[in-house]
């Protein structure tokens, strides 16, 4: 009885996921390991934040090979998972559950934007899935065969698109509709019969911006059952941009779209421009005393921190196939 009393203490451990960092590129631009200094969202950062689910972002920028780049920052993760005990890969809730128990960090990969696979398509997705892949964002920047994007509103889902979110909701991936158009959005959170995310997007209604999500939006994915993932740079917070301001927005976010919509994807090593008291990972938890401050319940805020996006990546998991 004793021993399946601490059993149920550990599967109670606290999860904090980060839908968004883009580590991986830093440390392929600069050589770092994940454990090395001087990283917003390093080892050292998200043990000192209390991140224990972190998604490690596959980003293929403009000008390079995009399906090669991938293969570069993946084959680089998969180096330091290997290296180091601190980190592994989760499969499943429930694995980054076990392996957040055991004190580790659990590691799962988002491709930034569908173009990353512009030439293999749908046998590109189940590769990288195998590997690992969770999260399938449609577009970066830019509008490709798939999506349009918000960075040059190119329209909406596109034919091969429809096919790409079918097949990647089959296999149990998340799509993640930050970077895509309001009419991308819309298209595929208003068909979805799984959870869609935005993984590291704000409330427009707060600051203004094409990267931040309209109300109507942020009603869509929650109407999906999945989540929006708190965005901590500067210029998609607004101003004075800080703890209150992010507190802010997930207060909206709450408002617009219910308590379960409400997630973190800080963009943390992403080149962003960070929050003066919100710099690194490592502070995140002056968000959750911000909120306490605010009256908000500890199941509340643990809803935000993690259990939001644990309870949608498992119905995608459940219903997929
Ligand atoms: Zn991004």
């Amino acid at each position: 009885m004793f021993a399946l009393l601490l059993a149920a203490a550990a599967l109670a451990a606290e999860m904090q996921a980060d839908l968004h960092l883009d580590t991986p590129t830093q440390l392929y631009r600069k050589k770092l390991g994940l454990d090395a200094a001087g990283l917003e969202a390093g080892l050292t950062q998200l043990n000192e934040g209390g991140t224990n689910l972190a998604v490690m972002v596959l980003w293929p920028p403009r000008d390079s090979s995009w399906e090669a780049h991938v293969e570069t920052l993946l084959a680089t993760m998969e180096q330091e998972d290997a290296r180091l005990d601190a980190v592994t890969l989760a499969r499943s809730p429930e694995e980054a559950r076990a392996i957040a128990v055991r004190g580790g960090v659990a590691l799962i990969y988002s491709l930034e934007g569908a173009h990353g696979i512009d030439k293999s398509g749908v046998e590109g997705l189940r590769a990288l899935h195998a590997r690992g892949l969770a999260l399938l964002g449609l577009t970066w920047s830019f509008s490709n065969r798939f999506a349009g994007s918000s960075g040059d509103d190119g329209g909406g889902l596109t034919a091969d698109g429809r096919t790409l979110v079918a097949d990647a909701q089959r296999l149990g991936v998340l799509i993640d509709l930050s970077h895509a158009s309001k009419a991308t959005t819309l298209d595929v959170c208003g068909t979805s019969k799984v959870p869609v995310l935005a993984s590291h997007s704000d409330a427009a209604a707060v600051k203004a911006h094409a990267r931040n999500l309209t109300d109507e939006e942020i009603a869509c994915i929650a109407a999906t059952g999945g989540v929006v993932g708190l965005n901590l740079h500067s210029t998609f917070l607004g101003t004075p941009a800080g703890v209150q301001k992010a507190a802010d927005h997930v207060e909206h976010l709450r408002d617009v779209g219910g308590i379960g919509v409400v997630a973190l994807g800080t963009d943390f090593d992403g080149l962003i421009k960070p929050p003066p008291d919100l710099l690194t990972s490592s502070h995140i938890g002056l968000l959750w005393a911000e909120l306490r401050r605010r009256g908000w319940t500890e199941p509340a805020i643990q809803a935000v921190r993690g259990e939001n996006f644990l309870r949608a990546w498992w119905v995608a998991r459940s219903l997929a196939g």
